[in-house]
């Protein structure tokens, strides 16, 4: 059965998307077709553009209603609900042990535009091209995705609410919460707030993080993680950023989480830590770009740097635990959202990189 749906194409990397009719191939038995009703827009979408073989479609945060299931798809049913994140194998070492978020194949999975035997998913005027992005590409009406990827959302819970979690959200919550476990009395500093960084000032004051420390440049973007549980706010631009935090925590933090891609924030996040300290870092600079970093900081205090994927979390138990955090108004992240309609994907991408929108939704339906 072949499935028409409108999707939103890009051509050029970092050019406009256009929207044209797509079709979605024959299901496989670990597979199901969503209709799309919500996709967060993340930046690793804009990332993506120079990895990923043009034609594409993106989107990797999708949110919907399931409308066919393979053969062997047993845990969800056509009429479900459901929350579309990461892609994993599950026959790897690292599934086979419950840890799909560092699944040996995550960047053949994520960024190829492929399944992972190659195939495609997505014709275009008669050609195949770049679909499976995430294993989903929901910057479509319909997307073609697996099992694994799915989490069933029995709650009513609104689309957009939903599309904002998968990825981003789930990012800098886990890093807190699943990755540190940061614990009362433990400082964290948090470098840059978009949506990750907020999240991980959220999961912070969860957490009671102490001091919890945000820096950013725009203030704004600090007034709103000093609502959001931050107890101090540091706008870099005035400089001696590691000064101002050691007037914080003399001792230093015991963790920092890093989500600017700024080599200064990189550095500092090294260097304010305690002895035995962790970095987290969730994002690279642009290919072919660097971090021209030296390890002495962390080398002199026994500390670490952990490059988190996607927060170490699991999206079945995870995903469930941040909407109820947010149901009990403990996880606000619905005060991150910005919904914007379908046609409207590029302004939703400037607006984005204008820093006028901290977490995109796009809704289809
Ligand atoms: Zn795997
Ligand atoms: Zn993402």
């Amino acid at each position: 059965m072949i499935t028409k749906a409108t999707a939103a194409v890009l051509r050029k990397p970092h050019g406009k998307f256009s929207f044209e009719t797509i079709d979605l191939g024959e299901l496989r038995s670990d597979e199901l077709l969503v209709r799309i009703e919500a996709c967060g827009v993340c930046h690793t979408d804009a990332v993506a553009q120079d990895i990923t073989p043009l034609p594409a479609v993106f989107g990797h945060e999708g949110t919907g209603v399931v409308e066919a299931v393979g053969s062997g798809v047993s845990r969800v049913r056509p009429g479900d609900r459901v929350v579309i994140s990461y892609p994993w194998c599950g026959t790897c070492p690292s599934c086979v042990e419950g840890r799909g978020y560092i699944c040996d194949y995550f960047i053949p999975l994520g960024f190829a535009g492929a399944r992972l035997d190659g195939s495609k998913t997505i014709t275009l005027k008669g050609k195949k091209v770049s679909g499976a992005f995430f294993q989903q590409s929901s910057f479509a009406t319909h997307s073609i995705t697996t099992e694994r990827s799915v989490v069933p959302i029995k709650d009513h819970v609104s689309p957009e609410m939903l599309a904002a979690i998968p990825c981003g959200i789930q990012t800098g919550a886990g890093a807190i919460l699943n990755v540190f476990k940061v614990g009362p009395k433990d400082g964290l500093a948090v470098f840059g707030t978009g949506a990750v960084g907020l999240s991980a000032v959220m999961a912070g004051k969860i957490a009671g993080a102490s001091p919890l420390i945000a820096i950013d440049v725009v203030e704004d973007r600090l007034a709103l993680a000093l609502e959001l549980g931050a107890n101090h706010a540091i706008n870099a631009k005035g400089g001696n950023t590691l000064e101002r935090i050691r007037e914080i925590a003399p001792r230093g933090v015991e963790f920092s989480f890093e989500t600017s891609s700024n080599e200064q924030a990189l550095s500092d996040a090294m260097e304010c830590l305690s002895m035995g300290g962790k970095c987290g870092i969730v994002t690279v600079p642009h290919l072919p770009g660097k971090f021209p970093f030296t390890p002495w900081g962390l080398f002199t205090r026994g500390g670490s740097l952990h490059c988190i994927m996607q927060g170490f979390s699991i999206p079945s138990t995870f995903l469930p635990k941040l909407i109820e955090l947010n149901k009990q108004g403990r996880f606000p992240y619905d005060r991150l959202i910005k919904t914007y309609d379908f046609k409207d994907i590029n302004k939703a991408f400037e607006d984005t990189k204008a820093g006028k929108a901290i977490k995109p939704v796009l809704k289809m339906s």
